[in-house]
């Protein structure tokens, strides 16, 4: 592994290591990724000793500030874009109403069996008489090849003193690729419960990691088949499933919206968006009915979706700003492109949706274009030929219209001034009259338009204009 080991401040490690005969080694992550061939900035060390005596060493040589974390017994400093971190080597004990271990002074391997998976233990020897040397007692490179996700330890032991573990297997497996072993896997399954000492924020940290990775339904699938997810998100569990009525099925949700997901991914790596796809359907179980001589149908569902949406990131504790309104819009939104696509595309319902969805016109029609997850070869195409259409009219009409972004050129004030009225129900009709003759394409969306049609509007009021006009 020396090869590997090529950045100077390895060398310059490994020498306070032997001036001061302490033992010391690179482990977890960055071993990791250093075979997996993913580049990484963080290095983990760990001395046989004091790790933050030695962190403070290293400081002094490389002229960088180190910051220690007593209570942890850590210390880390930055040099370069490296981010090293230092701790003695420790051994670890749990109990049961905390993820914080009971933490003694031990020796490598103690360090290495208190890591969550084989192929985060392994750990690299930075002395000289064996510098670059792998030191892996649970055969986590034969792991890394096979590509598995293993505990070192007994798998529910492990999960029940730490339940993150079970969040952060997933998503490595997501991350990677990886398969989670079977004993591994049945282990979580069986410890799930345990996920309730995990607090909300640590939780959708990794269900965040395992949507932004390359191939979502990865981590979604082991969530679901584990039991997980029915804990930490349960409406998304609640897609899954089919029923039959009268011979008559619905598509299951669950693995609709992971397709749609998976789809999604491979244009974007937008989080929000990706949340948008995974929340796009959510509302499909509440609005579910069977409608005899039509089959299943989910009226509303895109409007009870996005009413749900502030209370699904509340509950996960994801941020309720603009990023939320973004995903509520895109969900109460996703529909419209589709019934764009499936009818003929008038000017008018091109310019609404674009007055409707403004900056966020691209991402809707993203999502959109992976909704289309229907085998039928046929219908797949004439679907996406017909976005192509939608895209081209979007195109077209705002350059005419800009539309886009827009407010109505005439203001509730302006109303209220021209005709001497005060804030009330006229207003907000002659306002609506107004948008809407725009957006039918009745009137050019400019002012002297819209003032014009607003004293026609007024005069079907019987309102009489009381200011000279600012024509
Ligand atoms: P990433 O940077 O993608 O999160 P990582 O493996 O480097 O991956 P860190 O959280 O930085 O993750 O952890 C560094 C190392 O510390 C891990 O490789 C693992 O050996 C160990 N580790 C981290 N969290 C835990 C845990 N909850 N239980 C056991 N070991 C852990």
């Amino acid at each position: 592994m020396e090869e590997h080991l090529r950045h100077p401040v390895f060398k310059l490690l490994a020498n306070i290591a032997d001036k001061n005969q302490i033992e010391a080694y690179v482990i977890g992550g960055f071993v990791r990724d250093l075979l997996l061939k993913r580049p990484s900035k963080d290095i983990d060390i760990v001395v046989l000793g004091n790790g933050i005596e030695f962190a403070e060493l290293a400081g002094k040589l490389l002229n960088a500030k180190v910051s220690v974390f007593k209570n942890f017994g850590t210390a880390m400093l930055r040099y370069q874009d490296l981010e090293i971190e230092f701790v003695g080597a420790r051994k670890e004990s749990y109990r049961a109403d905390s993820r914080k271990p009971i933490v003694e002074n031990g020796t490598i391997k103690d360090d290495q069996l208190r890591r969550d998976f084989t192929i985060n233990a392994l750990a690299i020897s930075l002395n000289k008489a064996n510098y670059g040397a792998m030191v892996d007692p649970f055969n986590g490179i034969n792991d890394l090849q096979q590509k598995i996700i293993k505990t070192p330890l007994e798998p529910e032991l492990t999960f029940s003193d730490d339940p993150l573990r079970m969040m952060r297997g997933i998503r490595f497996a997501s991350q990677l690729s990886f398969a989670i072993e079977a004993e591994t896997l049945a282990a979580i399954a069986k410890q799930k419960n345990r996920i309730s000492i995990v607090s909300k924020e640590r939780i959708t940290d990794e269900l965040n990691k395992i949507i932004l990775s390359p191939v979502p339904s990865v981590g979604f699938k082991y969530l679901f088949d584990t039991g997980l997810l029915h804990l930490i998100f349960p409406q998304m569990a609640n897609l899954y499933g089919v029923e039959i009525i009268n011979g008559k099925g619905h598509k299951d949700n669950f693995y609709h919206t992971l397709q749609v997901l998976d789809n999604i991914c491979k244009d974007t790596d937008d989080l929000w968006l990706r949340w948008a796809a995974i929340l796009h359907d959510i509302a499909k179980p509440a609005t579910k009915r069977f409608e005899n001589g039509h089959g299943w149908t989910f009226h509303g569902h895109e409007d009870k979706g996005a009413r749900m949406v502030p209370q699904i990131f509340a509950q996960l504790k994801l941020p309720l700003n603009e990023k939320m309104k973004f995903v509520q819009k895109l969900v109460q939104l996703h529909l419209r492109p589709i019934v764009l696509a499936q009818e003929v595309v008038t000017d008018s319902a091109v310019r609404r949706l674009l007055f409707d969805a403004g900056d966020d016109i691209e991402s809707l029609m993203m999502l959109c274009n992976a909704d289309v997850t229907t085998k039928n070869e046929y219908k797949v195409k004439k679907y996406r030929n017909n976005f192509e259409l939608v895209k081209q009219k979007l195109k077209d009409v705002e350059e005419r219209d800009k539309v886009r972004n827009w407010q109505p050129p005439v203001t509730g004030q302006d109303i209220m001034n021209t005709f001497g009225i005060a804030a009330g129900k006229e207003v907000g009709l002659i306002k609506n009259a107004i948008r809407e003759a725009i957006l039918e394409g009745e009137i050019p969306n400019s002012y002297d338009e819209a003032l014009k049609f607003m004293l026609r509007k007024g005069g079907e009021f019987g309102l009489k204009p009381v200011t000279p006009l600012p024509l």
